[in-house]
């Protein structure tokens, strides 16, 4: 029988782990790197790179090779996410015939699964390299706060990646898993403050006897650590332009030399009070070459960052009132991810929470561990653990005017049931379209469109007469199942929702192929 696996399928990082005896253990690369960085890339002669390989050539290549693309994973081309990354991001980002978001890397046109595919098969190589084993079936983590199609956009770069997905976690519950292994057995409240490359989660959990029940989450998919050094380098850009009048914008080259030299800089901030960026040769002009060199504070970093800490103190405040708590109520505070190394974090989060943070998690390597603990248990005859986790987002219907209506609550525990009655707006109105959105936002238009499809054959009366009942189905994975009836008549429409911007199986299918023959393309590497 072949192994389980769990996957941190991480913005700038992924780590892949597995369990022995029961015990989580993450599972180094053959060069002994116990993160895979999140980099693809198709060189100038068409080789394929995958995670450090990728990463190490991302300065020179840097239009084909992708980062981050778990940034735009699941979303639509016109998405404000998908434009905000456009104008961040080296690589070319077009739209794909479903109005997805998709990446042009060594002249192909890829879907956004495919890339994440690659960072699944190099996690998934890597697991069978050192286990000397085939991979039976995968956990694999995401963040609380990715909507049903981030979810499904996940399962689909699994199914590429041939890859069978046990379960879709939810990163802190992962976090809190591992954690719970660790801790005597006692009943506790945990925070989890998780601030990746990223994405900025929060997750208020209540640890019984082998029972992990989510109360709250809260987040921002567009708040981590390339945020802050984005922050670097543009104070860095304008420095630049007062001292040599160059806008280094529009060096493609130059700008990835420095987004790599400000993130060491940053990270080595962490420790020490002053870090210096030496960039011989950054760029040409016609007098010759410039250098640049600077010594960058700690303060100076802090000013520029300060304002993205506080703000995920603000959403620490939002979770804990979703869950009915007040601060002095949280027994432990993890943190997770590389970006609670820096000081200001910490400092921030002892402030809030009014104690210093559990000190014996390793935040870069908790998630996949926690993932890994979670396939082990679904394999196990006896599960030692229960988890009970929420809808991050709420989940309704447009409604009259574009409004929407909540169906399913944000914070409610999954599985979930839940019905509530409609009626029709004008008279002898025969069909109604149901379209289905999720997000915490008034209008429907603001959230995001999960899917739509129009009940017909409804019994002719004036409007408000007909009952026509929508009834939501959410799994424990969180994926939806939507009912629509006319319950004078007793017609019925269910549909399971399929993103709009989803791929189709056939696409997946010819994915899937191109993928087997990378697999057997990185071993002859
Ligand atoms: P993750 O998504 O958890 O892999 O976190 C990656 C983010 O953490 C990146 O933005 C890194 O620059 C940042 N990071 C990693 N290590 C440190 C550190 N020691 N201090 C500050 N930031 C760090």
């Amino acid at each position: 029988m072949g192994k389980t696996i769990g996957i941190d399928l991480g913005t700038t990082n992924s780590c892949v782990a597995t369990t022995i005896g029961g015990k989580p253990f993450v599972i180094p690369s053959s060069t002994g790197n116990r993160l895979i960085p999140s980099y693809f890339a198709i060189t100038q002669d068409e080789k394929t790179l995958i995670g450090v390989r990728a990463k190490r050539q991302s300065i020179t290549n840097p239009k084909n090779t992708i980062f981050a693309a778990k940034r735009i994973i699941g979303r639509r081309y016109d998405s404000r996410e998908v434009k905000i990354a456009k104008d961040k991001l080296p690589y070319e980002v077009v739209a794909g015939p479903h109005g997805d978001a998709r990446v042009k890397c060594g002249g192909k046109i890829m879907s956004i699964p495919e890339v994440s595919a690659a960072i699944l098969l190099e996690a998934k190589k890597v697991a069978e390299g050192f286990l000397e084993n085939s991979i039976e079936g995968a956990c694999i983590t995401v963040p609380a706060y990715f909507n049903e199609n981030q979810r499904q956009a996940t399962i689909d770069a699994a199914e590429i990646a041939g890859l069978k997905v046990l379960r879709i976690i939810n990163e802190p519950t992962a976090s809190a898993l591992a954690y719970g292994q660790k801790r005597g057995k006692k009943n506790e409240l945990i925070a989890i403050y998780d601030l990746g490359g990223g994405t900025f989660d929060i997750s208020i959990l209540e640890l019984g006897e082998g029972v992990y029940e989510v109360l709250s989450t809260a987040g921002n998919t567009y708040l981590g650590g390339e945020d802050i050094d984005n922050r670097i380098i543009n104070s860095v850009l304008e420095d630049f332009k007062k001292t040599h009048n160059i806008n280094l914008k529009d060096d493609v080259m130059a700008m990835q030399r420095l987004k790599d030299a400000v993130e060491r800089a940053k990270i080595e901030l962490s420790t020490q009070t002053e870090a210096t960026i030496s960039l011989p040769f950054l760029t040409e002009t016609s007098h010759g070459a410039i250098h640049y060199n600077t010594v960058i504070t700690r303060n100076k970093v802090e000013d520029l960052m300060i304002d993205l800490i506080d703000q995920t103190i603000q959403t620490c405040k939002n979770a804990l009132e979703g869950a009915g708590l007040k601060k002095d109520d949280i027994d432990e505070v993890i943190l997770v991810g590389g970006q609670t190394r820096a000081p200001l974090v910490i400092k921030k989060v002892v402030e809030f929470f009014g104690k210093q943070p559990n000190r014996g998690i390793n935040p870069d390597e908790v998630v996949a561990e926690g993932a890994a603990i979670h396939a082990y248990n679904i394999g196990s005859p006896l599960p030692s653990n229960i988890l009970v986790d929420i809808t991050a987002l709420s989940l309704g219907i447009q409604t009259k005017g574009g409004a929407f209506t909540e169906i399913i609550p944000q914070n409610t525990p999954v599985p979930i049931t839940k019905t509530r009655k409609f009626t029709t707006t004008y008279d002898n109105q025969d069909a109604v379209r149901i379209s289905v959105y999720q997000g915490n936002e008034k209008m429907a238009n603001d959230n995001e469109l999960l899917g739509e499809f129009v009940l017909g054959g409804i019994r002719l009366a004036k409007k408000g007469e007909p009952n026509i009942e929508v009834g939501f189905d959410m799994n424990s994975e969180g994926i939806l199942k939507v009912t629509a009836k006319d319950a004078d008549l007793g017609t019925e429409q269910t549909v399971t929702l399929e993103a709009k911007s989803r791929l189709s199986e056939e696409e997946i299918r010819e994915m899937k192929d191109k993928m087997s023959s990378l697999e057997v393309e990185l071993k002859e590497q």
